[in-house]
């Protein structure tokens, strides 16, 4: 239907005709306050008139619906849905336990816009697990204990992502964003690698944390804590639907660099990432002291990764996926 060059009947020329989509602007009255909203319309090719075309109304009530929200800074449906997945919480129990009457939320669902005032509860509860945890508090008795408790224990779980710094999260959810499996193991590697190619380019950090040399590589113990339930698989986690659509704070350099180490270093599993950082010097030089098999928590100081970064530059122009793709493959052809 929004394929160019589609034909559809035309009551003007009375003939089936091409036509083309535009978008046009309309004018629209809604509780006494004037809006101009954007909308598509299809236009016959021949004479110039406009056509309907089926499914172009119902693409345009949700534009509208759209575009009305956003200019009353309303949350949309998306928003709803999104709280619902974070907290585990099912329509009409949220509807109680933001205070709202129990078909409130199975209301909004089915479209019908929310006040403000109640617009603003539900984007409060879905910036702060805090304030969600209080209402859950003050609407406890209205709720069943285990919906109660399933929620409670998710907004607890969302507090604890920001034990790590906002950058590391926004990292995190950029490669989530990107990659479709990755496990504990491998997330972690991959923040080394991201950290150390970044400062080894600009000689600064991306992130704040500092990683410890464990067995099983570099590790970032407030991620690992993060994600440790995950165990060996495939990280999915509802806690991060809270950054969509949240302000993206990564730097376009930043950006690039995460490009370029999940392009490269991110088509392999942990496993063979663990070997490339058994190889490198910061973790050898970390584990010196330890033998084979004796786990240690030593510090892998953010300077160190950062100068063998920088000296790894100078080697490989690790600012190419080519460049990276070199060392990649020198650094398996020593492990092995
Ligand atoms: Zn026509």
């Amino acid at each position: 239907m929004t394929e160019k060059g589609r034909k559809d009947f035309c009551i003007v020329c009375r003939k089936e005709r091409e036509y083309y989509l535009r978008k046009k602007q309309i004018v629209k009255n809604i509780r006494d306050k004037e809006y101009t909203f954007a909308i598509t319309v299809a236009v016959c090719s021949e004479c110039g008139e406009e056509m309907s075309i089926p499914g172009l109304i119902d693409i345009n009530v949700r534009e509208i619906d759209k575009q009305y929200r956003a200019a009353e800074g309303i949350v949309s449906l998306e928003d709803i849905e999104r709280l619902m997945k974070i907290y585990k919480i099912g329509k009409a129990p949220l509807s109680l336990a933001l205070g709202f009457g129990e078909i409130t939320i199975p209301r909004y669902l089915e479209g019908q816009v929310p006040s403000k005032e109640y617009s603003d509860i539900i984007r409060s509860a879905l910036s702060s697990p805090a304030f969600m945890k209080q209402k859950l508090n003050e609407n406890r008795d209205k709720l069943t204990d285990a919906a109660y408790r399933k929620a409670y224990i998710a907004a607890e779980s969302i507090e604890s992502l920001f034990s790590v710094s906002d950058k590391m999260l926004r990292v995190i959810a950029y490669i989530f964003d990107k990659l479709e499996e990755v496990t504990p193991l491998m997330l972690q590697k991959l923040l080394y690698f991201i950290q150390g190619v970044y400062s080894g380019l600009f000689g600064k950090t991306v992130f704040d944390e500092d990683c410890r040399a464990w067995l099983h590589g570099p590790v970032y113990s407030e991620v690992y804590e993060l994600f440790r339930d995950f165990k060996y698989n495939p990280i999915d986690d509802a806690r991060f639907a809270l950054l969509e659509g949240m302000e993206d704070t990564l730097t376009d350099d930043e950006k690039y660099v995460t490009d370029l180490v999940i392009n490269t270093f991110g088509m392999y599993g942990g496993k063979v990432l663990e070997k490339i950082t058994h190889n490198e010097a910061p973790w050898i030089e970390a584990r010196k002291g330890y033998g084979t098999g004796i786990p240690s928590n030593e510090l892998l100081p953010k300077d160190r990764i950062m100068k063998y970064y920088i000296m790894i530059n100078k080697k490989y122009d690790i600012a190419t996926e080519a460049g990276l793709r070199t060392y990649i493959s020198d650094m398996l052809d020593k492990a092995s």
